[in-house]
C-alpha cells in the first residue's frame, strides 16, 4: 500500500508489422499490459506501420492474432477503436505532415538539402579527422538564397530535427537515473526527402497525442530516448501537447545461445514455433514474465492476471535476462499439469484438428477416445504437440496406420515374430477386453510363457500398435484401441 498510483496510466505497445512477432516484442507487450492492469490504466495498441517498404498486412494480422491468442487484450486499438483513433499510423499521414509543417515554422525543424552521398563523404571526413561523426548540422542555417539554389537543381529536402545544446538527463523506470551528454546526439530526420514520415517523429508525435504516461520498451530503443525528450519540448512549445513527457523505462535485453542478444532470426524467437509445437498461451505469457521481472523469491508458476495484480516496475532488472527454451517448456509442462484432464481434452481439440488426426468437429468416437486418453498422458507432456505423436495411433484408421521406421528398425527385428504371435493369440483368446486382462494375457504369454524379460517382451507390442516406442501405458492404450483393431495391427506387424 505504501506504492502511489499514477492517476491514469496510458501505455502502449506499438510494433511495426514487418515479419513475425516474436519473443522480445511479446515481452514488451505483456510488460505494458501488466503495468496498465496493475494500475487500472489504459493499454493502447498502435500499429507503426508508416514503412510502406517493409510493412505487411499479413504481418499486421499475425501482431493482433498474437496479443489475442496470449490474451493481452488491448482498451485502445486496432478493431476495438478508441478516442485517440485511428490506431494505425497509416492512417494518421495528414497529421504528422501537420506537425511536420508545425515544427519547421516554429525553428524546431528546418529542411535539408543533403544527398546520401554528401552526408557519407562528411561522415568518412569525420571520422578521418578524429571528429566524432554524425550529421553535421550542415543545413541548420540556410540563407534563402542557399535554399533557392538546392530548390532549383531539384533537390527535395528531408525535414531535421534542430537538437538543443542541452544535455539529457532522465529517470528510468529500470535503469534509475540516465544522462546523455548534448554532443552525442546530432540533429535527426524527421521526414525523408519523398515526404514519408519517420519513426523518429510519428512515434513521439503518437504518444503525445495519445496521451501516453509511461514508455515501457527494449533496451535496444534506448538511444532514442534523448530524441525523444527534446522532440516532446518541442511539441508542447508547438502546442501539439500540454502533457508532461512520459516516463521512459527500458527493459533488459533477452540473452539467446553464445551470449548473444536472441535475434529475432533464432527458432526459438519466433511465436510461430510455440504455436505450432502446442505451447499453452499461458505458458509461454508465463515464462516470458520471468525474462527481467519476478513475482518473487522461489516463485516462477503464476498466471498472467497474478502477474499484473503483483506487477511493480521498479523491480523490473536491467540485468540482461537469459532466454532459457527448456525452463519455457518445464513451465509449460508445470501449466499443462495445472489444467484439468477435461481442459487438456479440450486444448487438444485444435491442436490435433490442426495436424488431421481428429475431424471438425470430432466424432463421438474420437471424444471418447480423447477424454479416455488424456489421464494416461497429462503428466508425460510438457506441451500439446507431444502429446500427438504420442496418442495419434488412437485416431488414425488401421488402413492409413505406420510404424515408426526407426522404432520399428529397433525393436521389430529379428526375434520379434515370436513374440508377436504369443501376443496376438493371448490377447485373441482373453475372456474379457479390459486392463487387467490384457496385462494377465500379455504377462502370462511372453513373460511366463516365453521367458523374456518384459522390455524385451512389451517393446515389439508397443511398436506394433502403438507405432513408437513412446506411448502411453500400454495395457491403458490397448483397451483403448479395442480387441479389433488390435489384432488387426498386430497381423499387420506379423505380415511386414
Ligand atoms: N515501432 C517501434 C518498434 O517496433 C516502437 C518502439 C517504441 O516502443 O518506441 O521498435
Ligand atoms: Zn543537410
Amino acid at each position: 500500500m505504501t506504492e502511489t498510483t499514477p492517476a491514469a496510466v496510458r501505455v502502449r505497445f506499438c510494433p511495426s508489422p514487418t515479419g513475425n512477432p516474436h519473443v522480445g516484442m511479446i515481452r514488451t507487450a505483456l510488460f505494458n499490459w501488466a503495468f496498465a492492469r496493475h494500475h487500472g490504466g489504459t493499454f493502447v495498441f498502435r500499429i507503426e506501420d508508416t514503412d510502406s517498404a517493409r510493412d505487411s498486412e499479413e504481418s499486421y494480422q499475425a501482431l493482433v492474432d498474437a496479443l489475442r491468442w496470449l490474451g493481452l487484450d488491448w482498451d485502445e486499438g486496432p478493431e476495438v477503436g478508441g478516442p485517440f483513433g485511428p490506431y494505425r499510423q497509416s492512417e494518421r499521414l495528414e497529421i504528422y505532415a501537420d506537425v511536420a509543417r508545425r515544427l519547421a515554422e516554429g525553428g524546431y525543424a528546418y529542411p535539408c538539402y543533403c544527398t546520401p552521398d554528401e552526408l557519407a563523404g562528411r561522415r568518412e571526413a569525420a571520422l578521418a579527422a578524429g571528429r566524432t561523426p554524425g550529421y553535421d548540422g550542415h543545413c541548420r542555417d540556410l540563407s534563402a538564397d542557399q535554399i533557392a539554389a538546392f530548390a532549383a537543381e531539384g533537390r527535395t529536402p528531408a525535414l531535421r530535427f534542430r537538437m538543443p545544446d542541452t544535455d539529457f538527463t532522465w529517470d528510468d523506470a529500470v535503469r534509475g537515473p540516465l544522462h546523455v551528454g548534448a554532443d552525442h546526439v546530432p540533429d535527426f530526420v524527421l521526414v525523408r526527402g519523398n515526404g514519408e514520415p519517420l519513426y523518429t517523429l510519428v512515434n513521439p508525435v503518437d504518444d503525445a497525442l495519445m496521451q501516453i504516461t509511461h514508455v515501457l520498451r527494449g533496451e535496444d530503443l534506448l538511444s532514442s530516448t534523448p530524441r525523444q525528450l527534446a522532440l516532446y519540448d518541442a511539441l508542447r512549445a508547438i502546442g501539439v501537447t500540454d502533457r508532461p513527457t512520459p516516463q521512459f523505462g527500458h527493459l533488459p535485453y533477452v540473452m539467446g545461445e553464445g551470449n548473444r542478444k536472441l535475434s529475432k532470426r533464432d527458432p526459438e524467437s519466433s511465436l510461430g514455433m510455440y504455436v505450432a509445437q502446442g505451447y499453452l498461451p499461458e505458458g509461454l505469457v508465463n515464462y516470458l514474465a520471468l525474462l527481467g521481472w519476478s513475482i518473487g523469491e522461489d516463485r516462477e508458476f503464476f498466471s498472467k492476471e497474478e502477474m499484473a495484480e503483483h506487477f511493480d516496475i521498479s523491480r523490473v532488472t536491467p540485468n540482461p535476462a537469459r532466454f532459457d527454451l527448456k525452463k519455457c517448456t518445464a513451465i509449460d509442462g508445470d501449466w499443462i499439469r495445472h489444467l484439468s484432464e477435461a481442459e487438456v481434452a479440450a486444448r487438444l481439440v485444435p491442436y490435433l484438428q490442426g495436424e488431421g488426426l481428429l475431424s471438425e468437429p470430432p466424432t463421438a468416437e474420437q471424444e471418447r477416445l480423447l477424454g479416455e486418453v488424456v489421464p494416461l498422458i497429462h503428466t508425460r507432456m510438457d506441451t500439446l504437440g507431444q502429446a500427438a505423436p504420442m496418442i495419434a495411433f488412437l485416431f488414425t484408421d488401421d488402413a492409413a496406420f505406420t510404424v515408426d521406421p526407426a522404432d520399428a528398425a529397433k525393436v521389430l527385428g529379428e526375434g520379434s515374430g515370436e513374440v508377436l504371435a504369443a501376443a496376438r493369440s493371448s490377447l485373441a483368446a482373453i475372456p474379457e477386453w479390459s486392463t487387467p486382462a490384457i496385462e494377465a494375457g500379455l504377462r502370462g504369454a511372453l513373460i511366463d510363457g516365453l521367458g523374456l524379460k518384459p522390455k524385451v517382451a512389451f517393446g515389439p507390442v508397443r511398436v506394433a500398435v502403438s507405432g513408437r516406442r513412446v506411448s502411453p501405458p500400454l495395457f491403458e492404450s490397448l483397451e483403448l484401441l479395442g480387441r479389433d483393431r488390435t489384432l488387426a495391427r498386430l497381423d499387420a506387424a506379423l505380415a511386414g
